[in-house]
């Protein structure tokens, strides 16, 4: 029998949630903390004191020796630094166990080490980390002991923002500000908030570890670089939903245990497609706390990993020829007392607020779709996006076929009259129940999907943070709904004016809407006809950020300053240049180092194979036809290597960072793929045991 695992008793053990504040703050304390939290007030200094010292009580009884405010800078993972509980010694040599409430509420690191984009000078180097009393503290427990994790932001001295945090409880508010006025005009008096709710789908690849330390290009860049196909890739399907090995059992074993502890509620999980590749779905939260439990979950993934001998794989294509792994951002509208704006309900043709929310959001995503795909842009993500296996480049809304009637209707007719309704499926089997089938099918091609009641943002790679897409979607979001409460506002009859708003935005929208298949070809030129915008790589996303509508856009709802968005965009475009170049350099090191020295290697056995065959008057026709395509193709290799090496040198001397990124993508890119392809090829010939590291069969079959 299994051990039993409580899950009611140990979930969120190690997170001063509601329940430890309740129990360990003094009640007046307790409900003024709330009241901050709640209402997004700001913390005084008596409270925090008190909060701290409770906080420190509890995290010491957790077995916690340090503190950290944990940050999500412009690096796409999270920073810390951590402090023991422990202020200056005493005059009798003991220390005091310490944690006061402006070490609780901020902290100021040297910010010059982090990506600002130009935005500070190291001389002005402070930063400030700000508590986020929103997302709850938590003791994580690893090699370093009991850590004591405090969710914070992550500012300059200047304000402006340098994380991904700040940005997002902006967007968080302005998005709730414009859905208040939106339900106030549908009579809505008594909802006091309205919030984003976020589920993140986490695919992931595990590999035997010793295997990964035998491959440079796993260590540097946590994806590979080379490597053949192995005789058997996804082809049979036998991967997706099959039945989890033992090792991978027990990996989602201590996984689930340790995120439960952590007050995440980790739910689903599974085979994905791909050899080696699993899935992990939380239940949805609200959208601050996803994001940083989102975080938090890949953190806790690589080290449980590691802990039992693996390695996950976070990156968005650790393999070429088999599927790499995205993130699906599955994201809704809640308020406080539980209505779901895009909850259709029965008969969607009849939810006037409804059909509003919806047509707002296809204005919202027509008009910004090129901020989406960049918000998923990234060297990783640049592998998938429309290669067939993830959401193409080209952004564009599934509705499935009761919503996409509904709008045609409106649009035909400027009134909808009826609701396709779900049919029961007959099993056939008298045993077994019918089904209802769900009237919004699902369409794993679309980028945007609307799935029952919430949109599904499929383009985000696995290994980002998903803030970048919520600080996205919440804000053009926002934006939307101000636009048609600044017109319903002002109407004089009410009914007819969002009547006629609705077809509008349906009619004028119309285009983004896109029911079928987004991998096809077809579908790349009906999109071109349709004027929707193609930006295929990071490198040709980026630039979006500084339009005029985008600075519009981020100004007016206050997320982003004209300098944010410059700087971001210097920051994305030297991220892209310096990861490109770490790939590079870490194919030349493999390819100088290993690759063609074993090929070498081999190629003078082979030739001493030729010879004393031919001394002995064998036939050594078949060691010489080996011996002469190895060459072959080590010497093409050689020269793909040195225009490498010569491009990437000439890259670094490329002063602007735009012009940089852009001559990666253009010709290092290029290089790289000439480079693999004829160490690929020798990867085939060579005989294993002169191959200098574990083949893709050797990673995705044994672990
Ligand atoms: P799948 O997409 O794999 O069929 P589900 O649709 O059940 O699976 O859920 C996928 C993710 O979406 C889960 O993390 C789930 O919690 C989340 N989710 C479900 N409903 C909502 C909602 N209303 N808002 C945001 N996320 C949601
Ligand atoms: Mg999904």
């Amino acid at each position: 029998m299994s051990e039993k695992i409580d899950i009611a008793a140990i979930f969120g053990e190690d997170v001063f949630n509601d329940t430890v504040m309740q129990q360990r703050l003094p009640k007046k304390a307790y409900k003024e903390l709330r009241r901050t939290i709640d209402e997004g007030k700001e913390l005084n200094g008596d409270l925090a004191d008190i909060v701290a010292e409770a906080m420190k009580e509890w995290a010491i009884e957790r077995g916690a020796t340090h503190y950290t405010h944990w940050f999500q800078p412009l690096t796409g993972i999270t920073a810390e630094k951590h402090d023991a509980f422990i202020s200056p010694a005493r005059k009798d040599g003991s220390v005091l166990i310490e944690f006061s409430g402006k070490e609780l509420v901020r902290s100021e690191p040297d910010a010059s080490s982090f990506p600002s984009g130009g935005i500070r000078s190291t001389f002005e180097a402070r930063g400030y980390t700000a508590w986020d009393c929103t997302s709850p503290a938590f003791v994580r427990h690893d090699a370093a002991g009991g850590i004591l994790c405090i969710p914070t932001a992550f500012c300059s001295y200047t304000g402006e923002s340098l994380d991904m945090k700040t940005p997002l409880l902006r967007s968080i508010e302005a998005l709730n500000t414009e859905a208040l006025r939106l339900i106030r005009l549908f009579g809505n008096t008594t909802s006091k908030r309205v919030t984003p709710s976020v589920g993140a789908e986490q695919e992931y690849f595990l590999v035997d570890r010793d295997r990964f330390l035998k491959r440079k290009d796993l260590i540097y860049t946590g994806h590979s670089l080379f490597g053949a196909m192995p005789p058997k890739g996804q082809e049979l399907d036998d991967q997706y939903f099959g039945t989890i090995r033992e090792r991978v059992a027990s990996f989602m074993k201590a996984l689930n245990e340790e995120l439960w502890k952590l007050g995440i509620t980790a739910k689903t999980q599974h085979n994905e497609v791909a050899p080696g590749q699993h899935e992990l779905a939380p239940i949805y939260t609200d959208c601050n706390v996803a994001v940083d439990q989102n975080q938090l979950t890949m953190e806790v993934m690589k080290k449980v990993a590691e802990r039992q001998g693996m390695m996950c794989l976070l990156h968005e294509k650790p393999f070429a020829g088999v599927n790499g792994s995205g993130k699906h951002n599955n994201w809704s509208i809640v308020t406080d007392d539980g209505i779901n704006l895009l909850e259709p309900g029965a008969t969607p043709h009849e939810n006037i607020q409804f059909l509003l929310v919806l047509t707002c959001l296809l204005k919202a995503v027509d008009e910004h779709a090129d901020l989406l795909r960049e918000s998923a842009s990234g060297v990783g993500n640049d592998y998938r996006l429309g290669a067939n296996e993830a959401p193409p480049a080209i952004v564009s809304v599934f509705l499935g076929e009761q919503l996409e009637d509904v709008l045609s209707q409106l649009i035909s007719t400027g009134m909808a009259t009826s609701s396709k309704q779900g049919e029961t499926l007959s099993t056939g089997v008298a045993t077994l129940p019918d089904f209802m089938k769900d009237a919004t099918d699902r369409n794993r091609t679309s980028p945007f999907a609307f799935t029952g009641n919430k949109f599904e943002f499929r383009m985000v790679g696995s290994s980002a943070s998903i803030a970048g897409p919520n600080i996205v979607l919440n804000t053009i979001a926002a934006e939307a709904f101000a636009d048609a409460c600044d017109i319903l506002e002002k109407a004089e009859d009410f009914d007819m004016a969002v009547h006629d708003l609705i077809k509008e935005y349906a009619t004028a929208h119309q285009r983004i809407v896109f029911n079928g298949n987004g991998y096809s070809e077809g579908w790349v030129k009906e999109a071109e006809r349709r004027g929707l915008p193609n930006l295929v790589s990071t490198v040709d996303a980026v630039g979006c950020l500084t339009t005029d509508k985008a600075i519009k856009l981020f100004d007016r709802f206050s997320i982003f300053t004209e300098q944010e968005l410059v700087s971001r965009q210097e920051i994305k475009y030297e991220f892209y240049a310096k990861e490109v170049n770490i790939e590079a350099r870490t194919m030349i090191d493999m390819a100088s180092k290993s690759l063609i020295p074993s090929c070498l290697k081999y190629s003078k056995t082979l030739a001493d194979t030729v010879k004393s065959l031919s001394d002995v008057g064998a036939d050594d026709s078949a060691a010489r036809e080996i011996l002469y395509e190895v060459s072959d193709l080590t010497v093409k290799a050689k020269a793909a290597l040195q225009k490498l090496i010569d491009d990437d040198n000439a890259a670094l001397n490329i002063e602007d960072c735009r012009e940089r990124a852009e001559f990666c993508y253009n010709v290092i890119k290029a290089d790289m793929l000439a480079l693999r392809k004829p160490i690929d090829r020798l990867e085939m010939i060579v005989d294993k045991d002169y191959w200098p590291m574990p083949s893709y069969g050797d990673l995705l079959f044994e672990v």
